[in-house]
């Protein structure tokens, strides 16, 4: 890896890390999870990264995939269990974090703890040949033997520039890939703890999108398409985040999804409405071990 690399991604993740201390002191009961979304996009910006995905709030028992937007906002409640994820990114090299937080109560603490230390205790591990199923394993074991259950449908993954998903999948599971690590990857390692059935499920349209292919279509479709791929590189974004490009931008881009030039991420929500809590980092695999960018 050049040093141009290593250096764009060691900035990447402390920009990330530092939306990530920033969101977990202003979650507060009453509070306005888009407000909060547009305040940690502006630190990322800010600090000279931009924002590789929309910042996803997930509420209790939402996972995943949910931003929320001035049509679909929500206000953070006393006893919420709020996970942030927040990625960053620097000349397409991303950074990808996330924590929980408790809104005001400690009901859910050894929850949260068994996220957080199933992430420490599988980025240990992390080193070349380190099977992936061995981290999965590592993962259900420190989760399950804190009383809780993992998320067996939701991974951690490999990144590489403008991609988010480079092919590699970190289960919180031990599963049957024999996959290895290799040096010079970038894993995004992500458990998820939770008091239901320990799996997610689709349901309706969470705000954050991703283009599709390109395809013959109306002009002014044409044009937000074009828009959205020069702003956002391949990376997911927000419905909200397209009021600048167009100003029809919201009708246009549900067109979009119908014709199949893009697509609406489902929000992912626990099977069992049990609690669900996350942590993850973003690391980078050395010779013997890992490097973590986001702590
Ligand atoms: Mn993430
Ligand atoms: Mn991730």
């Amino acid at each position: 890896m050049s040093e141009d690399t290593l250096d764009k991604l060691s900035r990447a993740g402390r920009v990330a890390k530092l939306a990530r201390e920033f969101a977990m002191e202003n979650v507060i009961a009453g509070g306005s999870a888009l407000e909060l979304v547009i305040a940690i996009e502006e630190v990322i910006r800010s600090n000279g990264a931009e924002c590789a995905f929309p910042v996803n709030i997930g509420v209790n028992e939402v996972a995943a995939h949910y931003t929320p937007s001035k049509e679909n906002d929500i206000e953070f409640r006393t006893g919420d269990v709020v996970k942030i994820d927040i990625g960053a990114h620097i000349d397409g090299y991303p950074g990808d974090t996330a924590a929980t937080v408790e809104v005001g109560t400690r009901n859910h603490s050894t929850l949260i703890e068994a996220a957080e230390s199933a992430l420490e205790v599988s980025m240990e591990m992390v080193a070349p040949g380190t099977t992936v199923s061995a981290m999965g394993e590592t993962i259900e074991r420190v989760i399950k033997s804190s009383g809780f259950k993992p998320i067996h449908n939701l991974t951690g993954h490999s990144m590489e520039r403008f991609n988010l998903h480079a092919g590699l999948s970190i289960p919180n599971v031990k599963n049957w890939d024999r996959s290895s690590i290799k040096e010079g990857m970038v894993l995004a390692i992500e458990p998820f703890s939770t008091t239901g059935r320990g799996k997610v499920e689709g349901a309706h349209r969470g705000g954050i999108y991703r283009l599709m292919r390109d395809r013959k279509a109306p002009p002014e479709i044409s044009t937000l398409f074009s828009r959205i791929q020069s702003s956002f590189g391949g990376f997911p974004f927000a419905g909200r985040w397209c009021d600048d490009l167009h100003p029809d931008a919201s009708s246009l881009l549900s067109k979009m999804v119908r014709i199949g030039m893009a697509m609406s991420y489902p929000i992912l929500i626990e099977a069992g409405k049990g609690a669900v809590a996350q942590a993850e980092h973003s690391v980078i695999v050395t010779r013997t071990g890992c490097r973590v960018l986001t702590e």
